[in-house]
């Protein structure tokens, strides 16, 4: 779907100007004559970037700016101020007022066009992260995505690399309220550097007597580690034709020389906003597909991953000729648990039993918990021998310490049933071995429990 963009101008040509210009670029234009008409525009619409004009009759754009930030419902909705081109108090103004962007009149399409591109993907990156929030919040798991949130109001960590000492001195000034910088006059040392350290923006001013800037933007595009590493630069008034060229090498934002230092701010804040976003995206994935094969009681790995992996390691078995074997264990009579205790000290017998399984079987061997009191253990290159003396192992662990409920203190003896068995050649599928371990335990079930019984 193509992005909402809601021009917002008391001047009708006006209006019509900037419509033209992002109709032609594929966008969705919707328009308001004053600032009331906007705000019920954004109430009522989904629209992903405001272009928004000071000067209006009623409400100025300063107040409608305001008043969309402080409005949950609009807030995350990126707003690009349109302001005089000496206008630089209005820019402060903006700012304060949560503006994330600016264009000054009259606009220029290169960066019209490069603003909004560029606050829209920063703007896809957010909603997915309150997307994830909201569904983590229904699955109570929102703690462990906000983790990391915090950093948003720390200090950002900038590379700059400037050939000159005085406009050096400017920009970490500039920058002072929202970041370290480090800054660098050696372009090739740069490039060693951004791949060193964990620098979430890299500022570079063409400024250099003799070396192309767009040289070190294309070398931090095309290494590994600085890839995704957001890169800004600082060119000559005019020189449309570097910028262009900067913008196709994948460099994400530009500013032109006399540097404004709230624009310097308001830039590289959405930049660093852009990877924090990015960074906490993957993480919240990594973190989405370990929820998806954990089990939240016991965080052992859980039945999907169970069912998925084990025929991975049965293959591997095959091919190479080595013994598997796998171990299913269900806790005796742990129903009267629940029954005399409670739901909640079944819970803590659960966790503790998969405790002592965890710290009873090796590093490589795979522990699931396989349905309510049913836990399994593949054993990777484990023979039948060895398999047998691993359960017993755990059915003395169990039985032998007191299960202790974490409520009232109380001391419970808990035993547990074992059924094993291992690859042979007659046992062709994971199903088959899962099957012949499944009918050992139903035997040590009726042969008194507590006990480990191997496959025939
Ligand atoms: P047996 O020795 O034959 O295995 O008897 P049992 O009581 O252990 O077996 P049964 O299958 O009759 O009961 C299993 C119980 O485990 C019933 C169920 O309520 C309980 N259970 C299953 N999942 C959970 C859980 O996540 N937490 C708690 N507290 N109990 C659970
Ligand atoms: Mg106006
Ligand atoms: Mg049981």
């Amino acid at each position: 779907m193509t992005a909402r963009i809601l021009v917002v101008d008391d001047i009708p040509a006006n209006v019509k100007l900037l419509e033209a210009r992002l109709v032609a670029e594929y966008f969705d234009v919707l328009t308001a004559g004053d600032g009331y008409q906007a705000l019920a525009i954004c109430e009522r619409n989904q629209v992903d970037l405001v272009l928004l004009d000071i000067m209006m009759h009623g409400m100025d754009g300063f107040e409608v700016c305001e008043r969309l930030k402080a409005n949950p419902k609009t807030s995350h909705i990126p707003v690009v101020m349109v302001t005089a081109l000496d206008q630089s108090a209005d820019r402060v103004r903006g700012l304060k007022a949560g503006a994330d962007d600016f264009l000054t009149k009259p606009v220029n399409d290169l960066q019209l066009i490069s603003r909004v591109k560029s606050l829209l993907r920063l703007k896809t990156l957010s909603d997915e992260l309150r997307i994830r929030a909201e569904t983590a919040q229904t699955m109570g798991i929102d703690e462990l995505l906000r983790s990391g949130e915090g950093r948003s109001d720390e200090s950002g960590q900038v590379l700059l690399v400037d050939g000159r000492a005085n406009s050096q001195e400017r920009i970490i000034k500039a920058l002072k309220p929202i970041a370290d910088v480090s800054a660098i006059s050696d372009p090739q040392a740069a490039l060693f550097e951004a791949a060193e350290n964990p620098f979430e923006l890299v500022i570079v001013n063409a400024n250099f007597d003799d070396y192309d800037p767009l040289r070190l933007c294309s070398q931090l595009r095309s290494l590994e580690r600085t890839r995704f590493l957001p890169l800004l630069i600082i060119t000559e008034q005019g020189d449309d034709d570097m910028v262009i060229r900067a913008l196709e090498l994948g460099v994400n934002d530009y500013i032109v020389r006399p540097v404004d230092p709230n624009e310097l701010v308001a830039r590289s804040l959405t930049q660093m906003r852009r990877k924090r976003y990015n960074d906490r995206l993957r993480a919240s994935v990594k973190q989405t597909i370990e929820l998806a094969v954990t089990d939240p009681l016991t965080g052992l790995s859980n039945r999907r991953y169970l069912d998925n992996h084990l025929s991975t390691l049965f293959n591997r078995s095959m091919a190479r000729g080595r013994p598997l074997s796998v171990l299913i264990t269900d806790i005796d009579r742990f129903k009267q648990v629940n029954d005399t205790y409670g739901h909640d000290a079944g819970d803590d017998v659960l966790r503790e039993f998969a405790g002592r399984i965890r710290s009873t079987v090796r590093g490589a061997d795979l522990a699931c918990r396989y349905g309510g009191e049913e836990f399994v253990v593949v054993m990777p290159d484990t023979s039948p021998e060895v398999a047998a003396t691993v359960a017993e192992r755990l059915r003395s662990v169990v039985e032998s310490t007191p299960f202790v409920l974490k409520s009232s203190g109380q001391e419970l003896s808990v035993t547990a049933s074992f059924g094993i068995s291992s690859r042979i050649p007659s046992v062709i599928t994971p199903g088959q071995l899962m099957k012949q371990a499944d009918l050992a335990l139903y035997e040590a079930k009726t042969g008194g429990r507590n006990r480990v019984v191997a496959a025939a």
